[in-house]
């Protein structure tokens, strides 16, 4: 099975991608996450990332998309994958066209109002990027590692409504380029996660594979 997961920042495609993992024995290919271990580590990529990152701007299409055409040939995709944060842009989608055929494209919809509020609350794990809610979880360290938690740059409130803004430009048009080969299927992101994965896992249950 080969998914994307749409949505705007904060409207929890990490954490279905984590849930369809572990349903359906899927790799889990985040390129935010592959960013900010490219930062973390301080390599050529993280080098030329990390200003986009922080400022809650698109790193340049050719990067990206070089990333994601390795990662797939990793034996762990070999069983399917979710896409999680690419495509980003229209250019994006169509490398993606040649390299593989998707199932299906999910569009996980949440308004801006709420995603602001998710995201502003959000902290993230500098072990094993797992993320946490602060109206759910108080600890300052990570249960699954004991890493530290931390505020992601990106996750502040100027940048976020940056990265709002840069994905109804360059991102929310692939729901129509989705939508034109009968691949899109929307799915309500404004409850809770176990809401939203049942939707998914709906989504997932009709598919012809
Ligand atoms: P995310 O964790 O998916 O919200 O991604 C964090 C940041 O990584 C984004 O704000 C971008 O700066 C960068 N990024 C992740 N995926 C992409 C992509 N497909 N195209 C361009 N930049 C990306």
């Amino acid at each position: 099975m080969k998914i994307v997961l749409l949505g705007a920042p904060g409207a929890g495609k990490g954490s279905q991608a984590e849930l369809i993992k572990k349903e359906y024995g899927l790799a889990h290919i985040s390129t935010g996450d592959a960013f900010r271990s490219n930062i973390a580590r301080g390599t050529d990529i993280g080098k030329i990332a990390k200003a986009y990152v922080e400022k809650g701007m698109l790193v340049p299409d050719e990067i990206v998309i070089e990333i994601v055409k390795e990662r797939l040939t990793h034996d762990d995709c070999k069983n399917g994958f979710i896409l999680d944060g690419f495509p980003r842009t229209i250019p994006q989608a169509i490398a993606l066209d040649k390299i593989i055929k998707l199932d299906c494209v999910i569009n996980i919809k949440v308004d801006n109002e709420i995603v602001t509020n998710r995201i502003s609350g959000r902290r993230a794990c500098r072990g094993c990027t797992q993320i946490y809610h602060i109206s759910t979880y108080s600890k300052e360290t990570c249960d699954k590692c004991g890493g530290k938690l931390y505020i992601r740059e990106d996750d502040k409130r100027e940048t976020v409504l940056n990265r709002l803004e840069v994905y109804s430009k360059e991102t929310a048009p692939l729901i129509d380029y989705y939508k034109d080969k009968n691949i899109l299927f929307d799915v309500d992101g404004s409850t809770s996660i176990a809401h939203t994965f049942e939707q998914v896992k709906e989504v997932i249950s009709k598919l012809k594979i």
